[in-house]
């Protein structure tokens, strides 16, 4: 049994764990993020990591990482929540520990955790959706992470879903996330809190008095008990998140979306809502299959086990020259890297291509194609139980 190390490395805290080839945690930690330095938070990633080694044997080593990775999943381009702009975070964290490690966006470890261990486990095209302070996504097709040519696919929180809605952190309006996740929802509940608070009686009551102290949890607490206005919350963040799975299925049509973040904690009080708001919007309703909406199942772990094991896999696919044989995995990649001579993808060189991209990102493009992007989950059958709406 091989052991993998995987970290979480969010906004707030750092989190690593020992994983072993079946998705459990045989140990875990976690440590508090300093957000505003990236030395300190690869100091911390480093420090958490090599505290774990002390006390076990490990093949390889994953970090699943709140922003934007590079197509070659060595630099952090971009994070909202941490202080990373163009960090070479692969690079950074090998020197403090002397030791190869594997860089990943968080939901995209999340939603590989989900598909090979948890919630949509015998899946292989999976849609993860986090709600938490916005929205985070991970796309699985064919069994395979999708990334996008840049590595930022999955972003649908950022989609408009109302023309000139609210505002969103990003600087555009009306964005998905602003009406579908644990900020809005919240948002929801004050609101009603303030414009009616005889209705938001026992809302009120769990938040400690004033509109401000509902959160999320309270939220969920009242909605459990049966509490209309906690209730109509739900619905309503339920209708968008239902709403925009249909378009989301209209795009990639997949088999299951898993629903993760604090939000999903409550259950059919949100998913009931989303999916009947997903059957009403859905184009083709009715002669279709409905793809699963499932609530996912590993929690707060799935960045820490979904990091470590495509730490693994990726270390099983690594050609050395100890082991020359090719695997089923990098026969995946070698139809992956020959693909693209398809009209649609032009050639390479020149052209839009050539704008956005920082050296970092594209400085062994080959490297990239032959060590990202091939990790897939094993074709294991689809479950066909699938109910039609007719
Ligand atoms: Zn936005």
């Amino acid at each position: 049994m091989t052991l993998a190390i995987g970290v979480d490395i969010g906004g707030t805290k750092v989190a690593a764990g020992v994983v072993d080839e079946d998705g459990r945690i045989l140990a875990k930690l976690r440590r508090s993020t300093p957000a505003a330095s990236p030395r300190r938070t690869e100091q911390a990633i480093a420090d958490a990591v090599t505290e774990l080694l002390g006390q076990h044997q490990v093949t390889a080593i994953g970090l699943g990482a709140a922003g934007f990775v590079d197509s070659a999943r060595a630099t952090m381009l971009f994070a909202p929540n941490l202080a990373w702009r163009d960090e070479p975070l692969k690079q950074r964290v090998e020197e403090r520990l002397g030791r190869e490690v594997v860089v990943e966006n968080d939901a995209n470890a999340s939603a590989w955790a989900e598909a090979r261990f948890g919630a949509a486990r015998g899946y292989r095209d999976v849609m993860l959706v986090a709600l938490g302070t916005g929205i985070g996504a991970g796309i699985l097709i064919g069994g395979e992470l999708y990334r996008g040519r840049w590595g930022i696919a999955g972003e649908p929180g950022h989609v408009r879903v109302v023309p000139d809605g609210r505002l969103c952190g990003c600087g555009n309006r009306g964005c998905w996330e602003q009406y579908c996740s644990g900020n809005a929802l919240v948002a929801e509940a004050r609101e009603f809190a303030r414009r009616t608070p005889e209705g938001a009686i026992r809302l009120l009551q769990l938040g400690g008095g004033g509109p401000e102290g509902i959160s999320g949890p309270v939220i969920t607490q009242a909605a459990t008990e049966g509490d209309p206005a906690a209730l109509r919350c739900f619905q309503t963040i339920g209708g968008w998140l239902g709403q925009g799975l249909a378009d989301l299925a209209a795009i990639l049509d997949p088999a299951c979306f898993v629903i993760g973040g604090g939000v999903s904690e409550a259950g059919d009080l949100l998913l009931d809502p989303a999916r009947a708001a997903f059957e009403r919007a859905l184009t083709g309703r009715g002669y279709r299959p409905l793809a699963e909406i499932k609530v996912a199942q590993l929690g707060e772990d799935a960045g820490i086990v979904g990091a470590a094991d495509l730490a693994r896999v990726s270390r099983q696919m690594t050609p050395s020259p100890s082991a020359p044989t090719q695997t089923a995995f990098s026969q995946t990649a070698s139809s992956q890297t020959t693909a693209p001579s398809s009209p649609s993808s032009g050639s390479p060189g020149p052209g839009p291509d050539g704008s956005f991209i920082r050296s970092t990102s594209m400085a062994n493009p080959v490297t990239n194609a032959a060590t990202a992007q091939k990790a897939a989950i094993p074709d294991t059958p689809q479950p066909a139980a699938v109910a039609t709406t007719r």
